[in-house]
């Protein structure tokens, strides 16, 4: 007999503990998309389980499954429909969110039996839907609620979103549309999750959202110039890893790196350039396309040299000419960037873009993020090769019979690189923030053991 079918791992692994007490509803989870789209799931998952809900790692488990979808791109689109069908197949009560849902039609049009569709962010709505699918069943033992709410990363790392929404109009992107307008999260709000984070263990925070770098400007008659350094300042006193995701290459984000070379943040910056080219950026019209980019990369590594660029590119975006391309390959060589990743372009339903003339074949798009990866990984194996001998630290991630798989400071989770340790790991635990000299490098990864 076959096992019964599972919903993804990680959340399998994050919900163990709920087991079912008697007459308690369970609901099963699946959660597509981006880390934006985890912390939504998060978020959901920790109200049902303060409200007495059960959380099943299964489908078979479940009374009924929530799929939190991703609308991003066309190809995401069609990962949600078919994990909604899957759903619909292996539990049949299904109550359908996130970016997705603001297109309700799309969804019954494809699987009319769903339950419940509602749009990104609409939580309310969705615990209406499992309140009307499967009510509750309160009961002051089960629904102890640990301080730090439901966590679906593993326990010392944790994705922290300061913001939602997005006030730029990137011609390839419908994020805006779907997200609606820049809402930034309160400090004290965004410390006090924080704090709740670091007491029950976290050792890295990883700040999320649309345009970090903006976090705060939509605040009305604001007193702080620029509210992202003090959200970093005060982020970096709780003696956590503090690392900085989507941050755009505005004139002020150089006020960020002072904190990062004292400590106080990991020198750490995950930069969407998207391309080099400024006419390219122009019809992608991306925010900060003017942006003197290579200066302002010059100017993060004076003030800290070690700090880790990370960045994504879109090759064959409409109009790409083999020279605003060969700009790219160039300012990617002069860039140096530490970790890179690329994107062929791909039309996505409502996006501007898919009007803009002369758009790239699918032979010349794959040309060209083939030549833009060899160039992003010989570089990164120089950079990774120069570590050898140097003496880190990595936080422990993962242990198995084989080797502790670790991350440096220069590496976000899933994303980036790793580095293990394969000799005298079995003292180490999960969070562990230990020395190691590094003795081997690859492409992307690096091996290391313990001083
Ligand atoms: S900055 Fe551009 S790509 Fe990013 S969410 Fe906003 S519109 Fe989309």
């Amino acid at each position: 007999m076959s096992n019964p079918p599972e919903l993804r791992p990680d959340l399998a692994n994050a919900l163990v503990p709920d087991a079912r007490s008697a007459g308690q509803p369970m609901i099963g989870m699946v959660s597509l998309g981006c880390p934006k789209a985890l912390v939504d799931s998060e978020r959901i998952l920790t109200r049902l389980r303060a409200e007495g809900y059960a959380i099943s790692p299964d489908y078979g488990g479940a009374d009924a499954v929530i799929v939190n979808t991703c609308g991003f791109l066309d190809s995401a689109k069609v990962e949600s429909l078919d994990a909604i069908g899957e759903a619909l197949n292996e539990n049949g009560r299904v109550i359908v969110t996130g970016c997705l849902g603001a297109d309700p039609e799309y969804i019954t049009g494809a699987h009319p039996n769903v339950l419940a569709v509602t749009g990104p962010h609409q939580y309310e709505q969705v615990l209406d839907a499992v309140h009307d699918a499967v009510p509750p069943s309160p009961d002051p033992f089960v629904d102890l609620l640990p301080a730090q709410g439901i966590k679906l990363t593993p326990r010392h790392f944790s994705y922290l979103k300061i913001s939602e929404g997005c006030n730029h109009a990137c011609k390839f992107c419908i994020i805006p549309d779907m997200r609606g307008k820049l809402a930034s999260r309160p400090e004290r709000a965004v410390l006090r999750e924080a704090e709740k984070l670091v007491e029950s263990g976290v050792r890295e925070l990883l700040v999320i959202s649309q345009d970090t770098s903006a976090y705060g400007t939509d605040w009305k008659g604001r007193d702080v110039k620029f509210p992202l350094l003090t959200l970093a300042r005060d982020l970096g006193q709780l003696g956590a890893w503090v690392r900085m995701h989507y941050v755009y290459p505005y004139p002020h984000v150089r006020e960020l790196v002072p904190l990062m070379a004292e400590g106080l943040i990991l020198p750490y910056l995950d930069v969407p350039f998207q391309h080099a080219h400024p006419e390219t950026l122009r019809r992608m019209a991306r925010p900060a396309a003017a942006a003197k980019t290579l200066d302002e990369i010059r100017a993060w590594r004076e003030v800290c040299p070690e700090i880790a660029i990370r960045s994504t590119f879109i090759v064959g975006y409409p109009g790409e000419t083999e020279a605003e391309f060969q700009t790219l390959l160039d300012w990617l060589d002069e860039a140096q960037l530490d970790r890179v990743g690329c994107f062929q372009y791909e039309n996505v339903a409502g996006a501007r873009s898919n009007a803009l003339a002369d758009h790239v074949t699918g032979d010349v798009k794959e040309d060209r993020w083939r030549r833009f990866m060899e160039r992003a990984q010989a570089i990164s194996e120089a950079k990774l090769a120069a570590k050898v001998g140097q003496r880190l630290e990595v936080l422990v991630d993962e242990i198995d019979g084989d080797a502790a798989t670790c991350r440096t400071k220069a590496d976000a989770p899933e994303i980036d690189g790793q580095l293990f340790i394969d000799e005298g790991f079995e003292s180490l635990a999960l969070g562990d923030i230990v020395e190691v000299e590094v003795d081997e490098a690859g492409e992307y990864d690096l091996w290391g053991r313990l001083v």
